[in-house]
């Protein structure tokens, strides 16, 4: 069934091994990111070298606008059949007597405001109530939600535990609108998003406490991101799949 996947955040990290996952699969992208232009092109450049249509567009998922462009991209491609909320930020490690209202009010932004935002776009598109066709959503959530974050970042651990939930709420919202809905739970993951919150040796740190002593790849998520997209997912709806090695 591919047509149009929207990867949010697919210029880096699990978002660009979506991409080119999807790509494979037979989806046309639209690959957006925020900041990174040069990596949205390679991600992109890559899509069209499976012989797939690709555009990159810049935007931030937190901003209605910004969404708004990000789907029309996507309109012009074609049907749109599948997201991936994958846009995600952490921080720098705080307690929460620590953290700034601006801190706060980014992380809810954009991890959380963005999926709904970007979510409700889709549903516009998909859901056969609006005359679509039907589809698949896919969040990104993380062990985090469960894990709880003490001491280094209770607000990305809700924006995610909230990732959860909407998962569930909005599947059974537009279950029987042709559209399934459910998130992956990701474990440590080989991306720059440790870094990024200011802690690049996170995975050589925590490493030997992880289950199968090692973390995972950006392509293993991926493939389950495409499973949950596919049609032998056709009856997984409402779920969250653990990525996370058993951790
Ligand atoms: P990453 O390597 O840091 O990449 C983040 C991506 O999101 C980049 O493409 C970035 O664009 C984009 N982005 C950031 N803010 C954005 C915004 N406001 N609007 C649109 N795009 C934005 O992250 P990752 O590790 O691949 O994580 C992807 C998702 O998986 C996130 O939701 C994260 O919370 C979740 N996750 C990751 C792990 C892990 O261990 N890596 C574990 C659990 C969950 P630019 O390139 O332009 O900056």
């Amino acid at each position: 069934m591919a047509g149009v996947a929207i990867v949010t955040g697919g210029s880096r990290g699990i978002g660009r091994a979506t991409a080119i996952l999807l790509a494979e699969r037979g989806y046309d992208l639209v690959v957006n990111y925020q900041a990174n232009a040069q990596a949205a092109a390679e991600t992109v450049a890559a899509v069209q070298g499976l012989g797939r249509q690709a555009v990159a567009v810049q935007g931030d998922v937190g901003s209605e606008a910004d969404v708004a462009a990000i789907f029309a991209a996507a309109d012009r491609l074609g049907r749109l059949t599948a997201l991936v909320n994958n846009a995600g930020v952490i921080d720098a490690p705080e307690r929460l007597d620590e953290m700034s209202l601006a801190r706060l009010e980014r992380m809810f932004r954009i991890n959380l405001t963005g999926s709904f935002l970007c979510a409700r776009e889709a549903v516009k598109r998909m859901s056969t109530r609006h005359g679509g066709s039907g589809g698949g959503i896919v969040n990104l959530s993380s062990a985090a939600a469960v894990l709880a974050g003490a001491g280094q970042y209770l607000d990305y651990a809700a924006t995610k535990a909230g990732i959860d939930i909407f998962t569930l709420g909005l599947a059974r919202e537009v279950a029987a609108e042709g559209i399934r809905v459910n998130a992956v739970r990701p474990g440590i993951i080989d991306t720059e998003i440790h870094a990024s919150g200011g802690m690049p040796d996170r995975i050589a740190q925590l490493r030997e406490q992880l289950p199968m002593k090692r973390e995972g790849t950006a392509r293993e998520v991926a493939q389950a991101i495409a499973w949950l997209l596919s049609d032998e997912a056709s009856y997984t709806n409402g779920t969250v799949l653990n990525v996370t090695g058993g951790r």
